[in-house]
């Protein structure tokens, strides 16, 4: 009989757990907290026109990650960026190539989504085992189960609150260290940076700038700009208010970019709360036999997108084994 699982969380960790479920023959169910999906790797829109405000470009080692990035870059969903950078920094010249998603950064976690039922706007704030199996309960006091199995697929701090009690879980999970980072999205109607497309650790408070509209596929009038903050700068502010970060950030970008006084036409900052890894687990997932749950994300095995996809895949192939 086919057996019911639940994701939750439909960034590169729980799409690529999902992935790997449902062709070994499961009925496979997603929620997810937000409107899209994606996660991290995701692409916002100030009115209509797009930022990629999260990761910036994708990087491939293992040889899975290898083979879906050219099966994206073969069906027009991933091109590669070659970014002008300084000394040092990527671009045309780095070790690995760098891939972005075409038209926007979603495209790289929106085709692991295929016959899998997606759930949006549903964000998890209890799981727990009952006679029948597992059940979610909603922050809108509904529920869904039973499910055979559960993946718990969101950033480290989040996964402990759902796994509560359950300690070989929630334990090891203490370890992993995830640092907020605000994104500042700007449009310019004129073109102003220097001629890199990327900028790397500016000052304290700037981690990264790049030009937006420099990726394959995003050509458009002006220049549309993507800042990082610092995880620091990020931390020391979590709490202030978006409009007064957008408007020291980009006072910064320019004081170390020596712009021209321009006033943006758009500019607005979000704040990826458990954006960045600091500590990651060193495990690539966790998964208990006993009670049939498991846990993935980038923060098991690093970083990057590729970390998370790896993590989800070979959680997805544990789970499926676990169940034969
Ligand atoms: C600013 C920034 C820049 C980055 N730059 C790069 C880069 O250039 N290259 C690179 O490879 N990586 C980069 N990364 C890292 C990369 O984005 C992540 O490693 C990867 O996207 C993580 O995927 P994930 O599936 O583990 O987690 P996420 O993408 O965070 O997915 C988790 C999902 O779970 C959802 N969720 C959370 N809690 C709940 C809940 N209770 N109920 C339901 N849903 C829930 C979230 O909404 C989210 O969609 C960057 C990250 C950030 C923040």
């Amino acid at each position: 009989m086919t057996h019911r699982v639940a994701v939750i969380g439909a960034g590169l960790a729980g799409l690529s757990c999902a992935r790997v479920l449902r062709r070994a023959g499961a009925y496979v169910e997603i929620f997810e907290q937000e409107r899209v999906i994606g996660g991290r790797v995701g692409t916002a829109r100030i009115g209509v026109v797009p930022f990629d405000h999260g990761a910036q470009y994708i990087t491939a080692r293992s040889e899975r990650f290898k083979s879906y990035i050219e099966e994206l870059a073969a069906t027009g969903y991933a091109a590669r960026w070659n970014a002008r950078a300084g000394s040092g920094e990527g671009g045309a010249g780095q070790m690995l190539p760098w891939y972005v998603g075409t038209p926007g950064m979603g495209s790289i976690a929106r085709p692991l989504a295929e016959s899998v039922r997606i759930n949006t706007g549903c964000r998890v704030h209890t799981i727990k085992r009952l006679e029948k199996g597992w059940h979610l309960w909603f922050e809108d006091q509904t529920s869904a189960g039973p499910f055979t199995q559960v993946a718990v697929a969101v950033p480290a701090p989040e996964a402990r609150l759902l796994l509560g009690r359950l300690d070989e879980l929630a334990e090891p999970l203490a370890r992993v260290r995830m640092s907020p980072c605000w994104a500042l999205m700007v449009r310019i109607d004129e073109r102003v940076l220097p001629e890199q497309d990327v900028f790397s650790d500016m000052s304290q408070v700037v981690r990264w700038v790049s030009r937006n509209n420099s990726k394959p596929g995003r050509a458009g009038r002006g220049e549309t700009i993507v800042v990082h903050a610092s995880p620091v700068w990020s931390r020391e502010t979590e709490d202030a208010d978006p409009e007064a970060v957008a408007e020291e950030l980009w006072g910064e970008v320019s004081h170390v970019l020596g712009l021209p006084p321009i006033r943006p036409a758009q500019m607005v900052a979000h704040l990826w709360r458990h954006g960045l890894v600091d500590t990651h687990l060193g495990e690539t997932y966790l998964f208990s036999r006993e009670h049939q749950v498991g846990v993935a994300g980038d923060w098991c095995l690093g970083r990057l997108g590729e970390h998370a996809f790896d993590s989800g895949a070979l959680l997805g192939k544990a789970m499926n084994e676990a169940i034969k």
